[in-house]
């Protein structure tokens, strides 16, 4: 067992992709790796030109991934997201101006 493993946890996107959460910030799947390794950016990244990112690993026993390395530091307040009846996790913002 790997007690300092911190599991991934994945939400599906309004677009149907998944986004990985982590302390309240969403990243969006950027690169596949070597060995299962995925890359994710911080999904203000376009938007705020913040620099985090996090390689997720596969567990090394059950399933699903673990958190391999956790880099940058975010330049902007975590994001306001829901779920919507559906399970989808949607950003307000996006929302916002959906309906606008
Ligand atoms: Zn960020």
């Amino acid at each position: 067992m790997d007690f300092d493993a911190v599991p991934a946890f994945y939400v599906p996107s309004r677009t149907g992709k998944s986004l990985l959460v982590h302390d309240n910030y969403t990243y969006y799947l950027k690169n596949l790796q070597a060995h299962g390794r995925k890359q994710w950016y911080c999904s203000s990244r376009d938007m705020a030109g913040c620099r985090a990112d996090v390689i997720t690993a596969p567990a090394r026993s059950g399933s699903g991934d673990v958190l391999f390395l956790v880099r940058g530091r975010h330049i902007h307040a975590p994001p306001s997201y829901y779920f919507t009846p559906d399970g989808k996790y949607v950003r307000k913002k996006d929302v916002y101006h959906r309906y606008r």
